[in-house]
């Protein structure tokens, strides 16, 4: 089965309102027309209108990179999903392996979280990833099964299709410049597409889209891509570029043989 490319950035705690307009302006001048890469913008909470306003009628998506599971009230500084909604987000980040290990996310509050974006229409990007200590010990594909597992409880197999995007992000390998090789994440994506196959069916696990994310740079773009079951990239660092995030979307849509080129702004 085709499926369409997704390429995101996670800005992550980053960007001023100025700096949100310059990215989002050169992305969108030079990202061509008729790109069939779909492109989504996560910036932080703080600028999410702003780029949601430059983003209205464009190509490109908006998405948050978290939400709370309960839709409003006292919980002092989260946001919920129908406020993501409301600011016109389609997509939100769940369970980034940053909120696990800095945040105190748990299986449980991830798939919490994303159970409320699953019920607010918004499509999920569910984060799973292992350790460089937990891929040292074999451990890879028992604990990236255990996070889909937990997330997944009770996420029936219509609306996995129609509104799930796995992305696999070895923690090693974000923010170190250290990418997983093509073989590596081939292999931890085609065990989870099997996965997926047992848990929601095979029709369902092959429409749904699976990331890679981890230093994807425009260098290592086109052989990452080039892997049948790889769907995309997650980008975090390069996404604030937009030259080279514009390159990773061309790039990808080279080796995914769909017409795309970045045209000269
Ligand atoms: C991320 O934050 O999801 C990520 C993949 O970061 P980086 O591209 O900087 O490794």
């Amino acid at each position: 089965m085709k499926r369409r490319p997704i390429v995101a950035g996670n800005w992550k705690m980053n960007g001023t309102q100025e700096q949100a307009a310059a990215i989002t302006h050169q992305i969108l001048t030079s990202l061509p027309q008729n790109s069939q890469v779909e492109v989504v913008l996560c910036p932080p909470h703080t600028i999410l209108g702003k780029v949601g306003d430059l983003l209205k009628g464009k190509a490109v998506l908006l998405g948050a990179q978290n939400a709370h599971w309960e839709p409003k009230g006292a919980y002092t500084g989260e946001i919920s999903a129908p406020m993501l909604k409301d600011l016109g987000c389609r997509y939100c980040i769940v369970g980034h392996s940053e909120r696990r290990q800095l945040f105190g996310e748990t299986d449980a509050s991830v798939r919490k979280r994303l159970r409320a974006v699953l019920d607010h229409g918004l499509t999920g990007i569910l984060c799973v990833g292992e350790t460089l200590e937990q891929r040292q010990q074999g451990k890879t594909w028992a604990v990236i099964q255990a996070q889909l597992q937990a997330a997944l409880e009770g996420v029936e197999s219509a609306r996995a299709a129609a509104q799930m995007v796995i992305a696999y992000e070895p923690v090693w390998a974000i923010g170190t410049g250290q990418n997983a090789t093509a073989a590596q994440a081939q292999e931890v994506h085609s065990q989870i597409r099997r996965w997926l196959a047992g848990r929601f069916g095979t029709a369902q696990a092959d429409s749904i889209r699976i990331q890679y994310g981890g230093s994807v740079k425009p260098e290592n773009t086109a052989d990452l891509m080039a892997q049948p079951d790889v769907d995309g990239a997650l980008v975090g660092g390069a996404s604030l570029e937009p030259a080279a995030f514009l390159s990773i979307i061309a790039s990808t849509a080279q080796a995914k043989e769909t017409p795309c080129s970045t045209a000269s702004s």
